[in-house]
């Protein structure tokens, strides 16, 4: 960690007062194991502010997406659609299963998958006799993807939706929550996301069977025998009880936190969108995002990198867009398709920092050196 003090950073967890009570009571009650009350109880919370039919929750989001995958019966040398402007977590899990990721180029609009690049990755994958066997939809730094068009597309070819939903809980799309389109929606509550349970994720779905089957998977898949016998390979991606308790007093917050978040970017647009050449991303109609992170294009000539060490200087944290996976020496063999849209906005673009607990000192601070960087010819 690169800390300083009267560091800002740019997206830190932010507690409530709340967690610590059903926290205290689990140390308490000795339920300190992946099992007890938190557990239930935060999958029910998560069920309530999501409309999820069925909530999982799981020792983290990577474990959510391996789980959701091994769900629809992906197998080796199977093939996953997924998008390529994305954190290496979406695309990790469908390597673990021995399956091929097939990238899939971002639209300008949402930054997120591009219909039109899916269309033609699905018809270039049919012609050389493959059928995607699932597609690993992200809404990425919060902001719905194009679902109505991908999940027309999906549905024409019967190609089952997992929407990674990890840094979009409290999203919406035509009003409902991302992550409860698809055959199954992740969530993740690592300690830097909208809210977290230290680290931590869930998976959600309408299927009850689906649900039935992914809480076997995820405690090792124990038959129901009176001793230990296992008939199928399981996993352990419980949650504890510990982490359950965090998890529930943080999901009080959930609206509130996205109202501070989208308050955060609302802060930078108003204060910085004279700037000639610097674009913030907009939210299309029908979309609301939770605004996890606020990113920015920079102005022509701007490097994001240097503005990133020169705000380092100042204490600040600031990241670089995530480097698409298709140009990642990781995928470098795996099939890409799409016009490189996601190229430009990573060598353009910065995130600053978004968390709801900065104060309105620290954003005026960003804001001044980020002034005095973007306004200097
Ligand atoms: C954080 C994240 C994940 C993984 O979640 P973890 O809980 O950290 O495993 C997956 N996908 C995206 C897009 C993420 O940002």
């Amino acid at each position: 960690m690169n800390y300083r003090p009267g560091r800002i950073f740019l997206s830190a967890p932010h507690l409530g007062g709340h967690e610590k009570n059903y926290v205290l009571k689990a140390l308490e009650d000795n339920w300190v194991t992946t099992t007890g009350p938190n557990l239930p109880g935060f999958e029910h919370d998560i069920c309530q502010h999501t409309n999820a039919r069925h909530a999982i929750a799981l020792s983290s989001g990577t474990a959510a997406i391996h789980l959701a995958l091994r769900l629809l019966g992906v197998q080796a040398g199977d093939e996953v659609l997924c998008s390529t402007f994305t954190f290496v977590a979406s695309a990790n899990p469908i390597l673990y299963l021995g399956a091929r990721p097939v990238f899939v180029e971002s639209e300008p609009g949402t930054w997120n998958m591009s219909p039109e690049a899916l269309h033609e990755a699905i018809a270039a994958r049919l012609k050389v006799g493959k059928r995607p066997a699932a597609l690993l939809l992200v809404h990425l730094y919060g902001m719905p993807a194009r679902l109505k068009e991908i999940l027309q597309l999906a549905d024409e070819y019967g190609i089952p939706v997992i929407e990674d939903a990890a840094e979009a809980l409290g999203s919406r799309y035509g009003g409902h929550q991302v992550g409860t389109f698809g055959r199954l929606g992740i969530f993740s509550f690592n300690g830097n996301k909208i809210i977290t349970t230290s680290a931590g994720g869930a998976l959600i779905t309408a299927d009850e069977s689906l649900a039935a089957q992914a809480r076997f998977l995820a405690a090792q898949a124990k038959d129901p025998a009176p001793f230990y016998q296992h008939s199928q390979m399981g996993y352990n991606y419980q949650l504890s009880n510990v982490s359950a308790g965090i998890g529930r007093g943080q999901i009080e917050l959930l609206e509130k936190r996205v109202k501070q978040r989208r308050e955060v970017f609302t802060f930078y647009r108003n204060r910085l969108q004279h700037i000639e050449g610097l674009e913030f991303m907009q939210e299309p109609k029908g979309s609301f995002s939770n605004r996890w992170l606020t990113t920015v294009l920079l102005p022509e000539g701007k490097q994001p990198e240097d503005l990133r060490q020169a705000l380092e200087d100042e204490n600040i944290e600031t990241r670089l867009l995530w480097k698409p996976m298709h140009l990642q020496p990781l995928f470098a063999q795996q099939p890409y398709y799409g016009n490189n849209l996601s190229s430009m906005l990573f060598s353009r673009g910065l995130c600053l920092p978004s968390g709801s607990n900065l104060t309105e000192e620290e954003l005026e601070k960003v804001v001044k050196h980020l002034r005095l960087l973007l306004e200097q010819a």
